[in-house]
C-alpha cells in the first residue's frame, strides 16, 4: 500500500502550467523575445570570496592529512560558529552551537519538521504561502482531504492575507498547534514590524503553540523595523523556529546550504503532558536521516561571513534590490498597486481591472512577451494578484519595465 495522503495532494500546477503556456505561445511566435521575471531563481555568480573558499576546500580533500570524509551531520564548526557571530551576536542574540543545524537547503528544513509533530497537530498557514508547508503536512495526513469548492484543505487553518490586512494576517480564531509564518514574507515580499512580530511571540505563548519562522529573504531587509530574526523578540526562544537560507543570500540556490535554528528552551508536549525538548527531537531526526552538508559547500558558506565575503553578497543583494526597486517604481508610475520589494526581492501587484492572475499571465505574455507568476498558484487569496521578481538581470528588468510602461490597460 502507498502513502494514502499522497493522493490528496492537489497538481503541482502552478510552474508547469506558467512552463506550458509558455511554450505554446513560444511556438506561435518562435521570433519573441521572452523576458522571465516569474522564477525565484538568482542569476548573478557566486561570490568571489565563496569561490575562493571552495578551491581551496578542494584541495584539502587531497591530502589525507586534511581530508575529510563524513562531517558533523549537524555542520562543521567553523561554518556553525560564523553563522552564531555574523547572523545572531552582532544583533545581540545569544545562541549555542548546538542550537544551530546546518542542511543542504531551507525547502527540505520547512518540509521536515513537520515530522516531529504529531499528526493531530492542527497546522495554520498564510494564504498567499510558499506551498511547500503546505503539501507536506498533506503528506503526513493533516490535511483531511480536499475541498474543492473552497479550493482548501479540510483541516489546515488558513490565514487570510490581503490588501485589507496589508497582506499581515490575524491571529488564528480557533485552536492551532503549528504557526508557518514567512518574513519577508513570498510571495508577498511583505514584512512585519518587531512589534507586529511580538503580537505573535505573545500569542504563541499563551497559547501554547509553536512558530516556524521561514526567514530565507532575510538579507534583504532594508527597513530598521524590521526584525531580522525572530529571536529579536522576547519570548520567542520558548515558541520559535527559525530557518534560513544562503540560497537568495549569496547565490546559492545549486550549491545547497541552509540552516535551522531549534532553541533549546523549546519544549513539546509529549504523552502524559510530559515536555520534551524540541531540541533533542530534531538533533535525533537531522543526525538519523542527514549526513550532512559537504565540507566544500560549507567552507564556501563560512566564506561569506569574511569581510570580503559580506562586502560581496552586500553587492550581490544591492544588484536584485534596484531591480526591485526599478520594478515597483516603474509599476506604480504607470497606476498599478504594488506591494513587497523593498525588503524582499518579490514585488506583488493587484491586477489591472480585476482580471484574474492567469488573465493578466496570458495579457502579459502576449502584449510585453513577459513571464511572471500568478498569485492564484500561492493560494486562494492571491487570486486577482501576480508576482515579479527582481532576480532577473538589470537589462531585462529594465526592459520588462519600459514595456509594461507601454500597455493600456
Ligand atoms: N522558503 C521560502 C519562503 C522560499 O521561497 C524558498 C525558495 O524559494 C525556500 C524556503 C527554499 O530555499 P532553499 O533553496 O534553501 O531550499
Amino acid at each position: 500500500m502507498v502513502n494514502q495522503h499522497f493522493l490528496e495532494l492537489q497538481g503541482s500546477y502552478l510552474f508547469s502550467e506558467i512552463a506550458k503556456r509558455r511554450s505554446k505561445y513560444m511556438e506561435q511566435h518562435p521570433d519573441a523575445n521572452v523576458i522571465s521575471l516569474g522564477i525565484g531563481d538568482v542569476t548573478r555568480g557566486l561570490p568571489q570570496a565563496v569561490i575562493e573558499a571552495m578551491h581551496q576546500a578542494v584541495d584539502d580533500m587531497v591530502n589525507p592529512s586534511s581530508f575529510r570524509g563524513y562531517g558533523p551531520e549537524q555542520g562543521y564548526s567553523f561554518l556553525v560558529d560564523a553563522i552564531i557571530t555574523g547572523d545572531y551576536h552582532r544583533r545581540g542574540i545569544e545562541l549555542s552551537n548546538d542550537e544551530v543545524f546546518v542542511s543542504d537547503g531551507s525547502k527540505c528544513d520547512v518540509g521536515n519538521i513537520q515530522e516531529i509533530f504529531s499528526q493531530d497537530s492542527i497546522v495554520a498557514v498564510q494564504d498567499p504561502v510558499y506551498p511547500v508547508y503546505v503539501d507536506t503536512n498533506v503528506m503526513a495526513g493533516r490535511a483531511g482531504g480536499f475541498d474543492t469548492a473552497l479550493g482548501r484543505y479540510k483541516n489546515i487553518v488558513y490565514l487570510d492575507c490581503s490588501a485589507d490586512n496589508d497582506f499581515k494576517p490575524a491571529l488564528p480564531t480557533e485552536r492551532v498547534d503549528l504557526i508557518y509564518l514567512c518574513y519577508p514574507n513570498n510571495p508577498t515580499g511583505m514584512t512585519l514590524t518587531k512589534d507586529e512580530l511580538k503580537v505573535w511571540v505573545d500569542y504563541a505563548i499563551e497559547n501554547d503553540c509553536l512558530i516556524l519562522f521561514d526567514s530565507a529573504y532575510e538579507a534583504f531587509i532594508t527597513e530598521e523595523d524590521v526584525p531580522h530574526s525572530i529571536y529579536e523578540i522576547e519570548g520567542a526562544r520558548q515558541v520559535a523556529i527559525e530557518f534560513r537560507s544562503f540560497s537568495k543570500t549569496a547565490g546559492f540556490t545549486g550549491m545547497r546550504c541552509a540552516y535551522t535554528v531549534v532553541p533549546k528552551e523549546l519544549r513539546g508536549r509529549a504523552s502524559g503532558d510530559n515536555l520534551v525538548s524540541i531540541n533533542e527531537l530534531w538533533n535525533r531526526r537531522h543526525t538519523t536521516k542527514f549526513n550532512g552538508v559537504s565540507y566544500v559547500t560549507q567552507k564556501g558558506a563560512a566564506a561569506i561571513y569574511t569581510p570580503e565575503g559580506q562586502a560581496q553578497t552586500k553587492e550581490l543583494i544591492e544588484y536584485y534590490m534596484a531591480n526591485a526597486a526599478m520594478i515597483r517604481d516603474g509599476l506604480q508610475e504607470v497606476g498599478f498597486t504594488v506591494y513587497g520589494g523593498v525588503n524582499a526581492p518579490y514585488i506583488w501587484l493587484k491586477t489591472p481591472n480585476n482580471m484574474s492572475s492567469w488573465d493578466f499571465f496570458d495579457f502579459l505574455l502576449k502584449e510585453a512577451n513577459i513571464v511572471g507568476t500568478p498569485g492564484v498558484g500561492f493560494g486562494t487569496c492571491g487570486d486577482g494578484y501576480f508576482r515579479l521578481t527582481s532576480f532577473g538581470s538589470r537589462e531585462n528588468t529594465e526592459q520588462a519595465i519600459a514595456r509594461i510602461k507601454k500597455l493600456s490597460f
